[in-house]
């Protein structure tokens, strides 16, 4: 269904306006406060700081990247973070005996596993072995079953920081139509399941679907996360209505680009998020806040 008169995204931009930026910067800049607050108060009662242990396997560039990113986050709002670096050709039972160590460090409030794994390596019995309270990418099965459960506790990383954003547009979305654009476990699946638990009528499109371009254009909220620069044209994007752009794409031209044709959504959408400086630094954002919650729910469960 096209954006309904009544739709809160039907109030979209003026002709020849342009939709508003949502701003990941700024908004993540808002949550880290936010956590360091909280950490904070936690340490002036005499608690420790949450504390988080990144495993990283192997020497992928990206990945040295995304997880010097997360150290510095952490260590702008106080979680005491901690890189464990594995040879690329480790074995299963090696890198499953050093997350069951982390598992049982009272110390360590959350670990995460950087992905991609090598292929070598079984990346599902990796997550499993991780302690669903420690589980701070909200990858684990029990934490996704309670999401699915509307009972969400820890919750994955990316469609969490992009909840975040939804709210911070103040637009009420319950009822609203949205399609996602891609089904990974660790994007479109927990994304539907999120906009489900906030009462929008979700369909995930991905690779099989048939009429992408159908679903595109009858959605309030557009959540691209395929990771194919340009898959969304512009012109598909409804009037008013609300565009988050997941995918990272280096171009040969060395440029970061999402998957949404930017300048032409942009004319169309109310909001739209931009590549890079967008969903990305959500996900460190929550991850943050993940860390954090974690710690607290293992303090009361202790106590
Ligand atoms: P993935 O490869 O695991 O999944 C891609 C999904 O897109 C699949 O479900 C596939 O079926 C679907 N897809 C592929 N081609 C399609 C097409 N032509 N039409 C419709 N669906 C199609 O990728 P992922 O891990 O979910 O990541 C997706 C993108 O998001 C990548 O660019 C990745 O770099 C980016 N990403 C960004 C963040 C962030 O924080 N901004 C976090 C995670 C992933």
């Amino acid at each position: 269904m096209p954006i309904a008169e009544s739709s809160p995204a039907a109030s979209g931009p003026a002709e020849g306006a342009l939709g508003r930026i949502l701003d990941g910067r700024s908004i993540a800049a808002h949550v880290r406060e936010r956590v360091a607050a909280g950490i904070a108060r936690r340490v002036s009662t005499g608690r420790n700081a949450p504390g988080l242990a990144v495993i990283l396997v192997g020497k992928d560039a990206a990945s040295e990247v995304y997880v010097r990113n997360k150290g510095r986050a952490c260590d702008e709002v106080g979680i005491d973070s901690t890189v464990i670096r594995m040879a690329g050709d480790i074995g299963q039972a090696r890198l499953l005996a050093e997350v069951a160590r982390l598992n049982g460090d009272p110390r360590v409030h959350g670990i995460l596993v950087q992905s991609p794994l090598s292929p070598h390596l079984d990346a599902n019995a990796v997550i499993d072995a991780i302690d669903p309270a420690k589980d701070v990418d909200g990858f684990h099965p029990w934490n996704l079953g309670r999401l699915a459960q509307r009972r969400p506790v820890l919750r994955s990383c990316t469609p969490k920081g992009i909840m975040t954003m939804l709210a911070h547009t103040g637009l009420p979305i319950r009822g609203l139509d949205a399609t996602i654009v891609g089904a990974s476990n660790h994007v479109g699946r927990p994304m539907g399941l999120e906009l489900l638990l906030a009462g929008c009528t979700v369909t995930t499109v991905h690779k099989f679907s048939r009429g992408t371009e159908e679903h595109v254009r009858r959605a309030d909220i557009v959540i691209a996360a395929a990771g194919r620069p340009g898959l969304i044209r512009g012109d598909w994007i409804a009037e008013g209505a609300v565009v988050i752009d997941v995918g990272i794409n280096r171009l040969d031209d060395g440029r970061l680009v999402g998957d949404v044709e930017f300048d032409k959504a942009r004319s169309r959408a109310s909001w739209i998020t931009p590549v890079p400086g967008g969903v990305g630094q959500m996900t460190v954002a929550a991850l943050l806040e993940n860390t954090l919650q974690a710690a607290e729910l293992q303090d009361s469960a202790q106590a």
